[in-house]
């Protein structure tokens, strides 16, 4: 074997084992299960393709947790997971699950909307695959994914992306992108369909008030903001004034024109009043340093806090008071305590009694006081998701 052919052989060999590292993780990702333990007031699970069958065996299918106070009132249901790069959104359904009391009406949770997108990172992007919440008894470890359905699930993507039903022009990458995939439809993109079953639990449970937990970079405008349909607008500003007791929130009506998203299109083709939440998450900003599973959880980035010192954030950074998971995932509960709270007050005949803990709880025990030891509960209530 000559010089050159040798090389190129050691070459391939080296590249073999390396892939061979890469995808024992990419496998561990993509079939990680996480662990919720639901409260007391858990009543049934069922799945997203009881409201459409196709989705069945696909990775678009997920649960989807009811908790029925069995006192008439109104239904909320709270989706997580839409992005799962945005991890505080699922956390927070979690740590709702897991503590939730009612007194009237239900509340249902889908906390991995896109599950298909949580089981992958983002193509060419480097950063954690994990994120582990410390407890008294222990980590709980909750996958951090994708923006977008995975391209295993969905591919190719097209040079445009027309969404339907309005013929709107979008990025193409966004035809994998469930907050531009409603109303969806039943025979579209997987991305479609799921699009398309969360329309019809929301049209066949008649849910009341829809919720969207995500998450934003400090450098977008929509960050610690409501945003809402017009029907949700009045519920929404007066949420966001109760809030300001723990933390400021913002309150943004949805563009007429702007398709796809959870706060148009959920409202415009069902009863439910649609609103999306956003905090800062300090992660996903481009300006950042090292993208670590440290800077998830601490929010502290010397470069953020340059771009706060120059007025380029949308929101207030101090790394010596970042945005922690903590205080991310406080945020999204007092925001969805707030609208029901709200939502209480303008239907006193109808309430939706739920109890859950708040902002201030959160910041002052950590996330992970609220996450149940799977081991020391009844095991009917540990579900994997
Ligand atoms: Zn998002």
């Amino acid at each position: 074997m000559k010089g050159a052919t040798l090389r190129k052989v050691v070459f391939l060999l080296v590249f073999l084992v390396l892939a061979g590292f890469a995808a024992r993780e990419f496998l561990e990702l993509r079939h990680f299960k996480e662990t919720v333990i639901v409260s007391e007031a858990f009543t049934e699970r069922r799945m997203l393709s009881d409201w459409l069958p196709n989705l069945k065996n696909t990775w678009g299918d997920t649960p989807v947790y009811f908790f029925d106070s069995g006192v008439p009132g109104a239904t909320t249901l709270i989706i997580g997971g839409d992005h799962p790069y945005e991890p505080a959104g699922t956390i927070a359904a979690y740590v709702l699950m897991e503590n939730l009391q009612i007194t009237s009406g239900r509340v249902i949770v889908v906390p991995r909307s896109d599950m298909s997108a949580s089981t992958q990172g983002i193509v060419g992007n480097g950063y954690p695959q994990f994120l582990h919440i410390p407890t008294s008894w222990g980590q709980q470890v909750y996958r951090i994914g994708d923006r977008e359905t995975a391209p295993l699930d969905q591919w190719p993507d097209p040079f445009t992306y027309v969404h339907y039903p309005s013929g709107q022009n979008l990025a193409y990458q966004d035809i994998r992108n469930l907050n531009r995939a409603y109303p969806g439809r039943p025979n579209g993109t997987l991305t479609e369909r799921m699009g398309y079953a969360i329309m019809e639990l929301i049209r066949n449970e008649k849910v009341d008030l829809t919720i969207d937990f995500h998450e934003a970079s400090l450098m977008y405008p929509v960050v610690d903001t409501y945003v809402a349909h017009q029907r949700a607008e009045e519920l929404s500003f007066l949420a966001a004034m109760f809030s300001q007791a723990e933390m400021p929130m913002k309150t943004e009506v949805s563009p007429k024109n702007l398709h796809g998203l959870a706060h148009r299109e959920l409202g415009d083709f069902s009863d439910t009043l649609a609103v999306l939440v956003e905090t800062a998450e300090p992660f996903i900003d481009r300006v950042v340093g090292r993208v670590t599973e440290q800077l998830m959880i601490d929010g502290k980035d010397e470069f953020l806090q340059r771009a706060a010192d120059k007025g380029l954030l949308y929101t207030s950074y101090d790394i010596n008071n970042a945005q922690t998971i903590d205080n991310r995932v406080g945020r999204l509960l007092t925001s969805a305590y707030q609208l029901i709270n709200v939502y209480n007050m303008m239907h006193p005949e109808t309430p939706c009694g739920a109890m859950f803990p708040l902002y201030t709880d959160v910041m002052t025990n950590g996330t992970g006081y609220y996450l149940q030891n799977p081991a020391e509960v009844d095991p009917s209530r540990v579900f994997e998701n």
